[in-house]
């Protein structure tokens, strides 16, 4: 899968003007700390779904499955089918039920599918027959996400079914939280789903994998870790809000780098971008930042707001914005100096003001933006306590890095 990168070959170019540097300890170590809080008995399953929240899913899972993860979980088939052609061989969830027509190719995988309804029940058992192949199956119950999931009065059928089959391996039950870091709600989620297992076991079907808990779960209530906790968001370095630390001391992995392609000085009043919507106010230094909306920069979900309080945060920061403020977050750090995006943010190139700071062009900048919507084509690098090791291209080509071709490369 990987081509050896030739000594001469040039790095620099292969990495191109922006990219995000992964750094494999963090995920490791994050790994070790998210098992800290499990007992023993208790399966960790690595989420691994929109390309591991922006990491790249399959250095990511190779990582989390080395460090001591049981499973994986991703949404979609193709999400569990690239894992499989880069040669992963541990358990795979696919967390969502697929079409009809998906099912027997997943099967062909070893991926462990999601039954959220008597029609994917029916279709798994078909698709299992079809390719005479075993199919691992994990029940989904629905207990208020009201996303996918059977009603808990459906399920003991359909699992006495499933379970009768030789075909069929029926090895977890599982449901999803709506609301975390709500108790209440959560310990009456815990409770329907507990009466669903018992009457399953109550029938004589007892998936050995029961499992509840995100992120937020296992940190705020150990005693819903059952025997399996699925974990996104804290491998990946980041605290879900509304939970606390739990005592955990998280790594982050993330950086997304970017240089600069051009720098020019400009005078007061220059109209900057589309539209010329900025206007400069003094003699400016402007750079050519290699990242539009394209690769996810300047996006961000807006959510309805929840409260009074949330609409009139809301209404203000549209009026900030009519009066030309920038959100904080759409801003590159040049050496600890924050240099805002200014103008209208393009499809793959965007402009920062540098203030009266003169860079020179080719400047690496540290860029914060959305993770997982940081575009997938975006190169990947992987470090080892600093040192590149591997690199995930822009056409999505697996490069060894060795320790010569680096010397090359501009790393600041
Ligand atoms: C994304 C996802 C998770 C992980 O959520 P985090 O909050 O990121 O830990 C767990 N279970 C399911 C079904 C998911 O879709």
């Amino acid at each position: 899968m990987e081509n050896s990168l030739t000594p001469e070959a040039d790095l620099a170019a292969l990495l191109g003007p922006r990219w995000v540097e992964i750094e494999a300890s963090a995920l490791e170590h994050n790994v070790e700390q998210v098992k800290s809080i499990l007992a023993p008995g208790t399966r960790l399953l690595a989420v691994v779904k929109a390309d591991a929240y922006g990491a790249g899913a399959v250095e990511a899972a190779r990582l989390f499955l080395k460090a001591g993860a049981s499973y994986l979980g991703v949404t979609t088939l193709a999400e569990g089918w690239e894992l499989r052609r880069h040669g992963i061989t541990g358990p795979i969830l696919l967390m969502s039920p697929l079409l009809p027509e998906e099912t027997s190719a997943a099967i062909r995988q070893d991926l462990t599918l999601t039954v959220a309804s008597r029609r994917d029940g029916r279709r798994v058992l078909e698709a299992a027959r079809e390719t005479g192949r075993p199919a691992r199956v994990h029940l989904k119950i629905e207990t208020g996400l009201n996303r996918t999931g059977l009603q808990p009065e459906e399920a003991v059928a359909l699992a006495r079914e499933l379970a009768s089959r030789p075909e069929v391996r029926l090895e977890g039950v599982y449901t999803h939280l709506a609301r975390a870091a709500h108790p209440a709600r959560t310990r009456e989620q815990f409770r329907v789903f507990q009466q669903a297992v018992r009457a399953l076991e109550d029938a004589g079907v007892s998936p050995p994998l029961r499992h509840i808990c995100n992120s937020t779960a296992c940190l705020k209530y150990p005693e819903m870790h059952l025997d399996m906790v699925r974990i996104g968001t804290l491998l990946y370095g980041q605290f879900p809000p509304g939970a606390g630390k739990g005592g955990l001391d998280l790594r982050d992995p993330w950086r997304l780098k970017a240089r600069l392609l051009a720098v020019r000085r400009v005078p007061a009043g220059t109209p900057v971008g589309y539209g010329g919507d900025y206007v400069t106010r003094r003699p400016t230094y402007l750079g050519v930042l290699p990242l539009g909306y394209a690769d996810g920069l300047g996006l961000t979900a807006v959510a309805r707001p929840k409260s009074a309080g949330d609409l009139a945060r809301f209404a203000a920061k549209m009026v900030l914005s009519y009066l030309g403020w920038r959100g904080r977050d759409l801003a590159v750090d040049v050496e600890g100096r924050r240099a805002p995006v200014v103008g209208r943010v393009g499809m793959q190139l965007s402009i920062v003001d540098l203030n009266d700071v003169e860079v020179e062009a080719g400047r690496t900048v540290a860029v914060t933006m959305g993770r997982p919507i940081t575009g997938a084509r975006l190169p990947r690098l992987y470090l080892r306590e600093g040192e590149p090791y591997l690199l995930r291209s822009a056409t999505g080509e697996w490069i060894a890095v060795s320790a010569g071709a680096m010397a090359a490369a501009p790393f600041s």
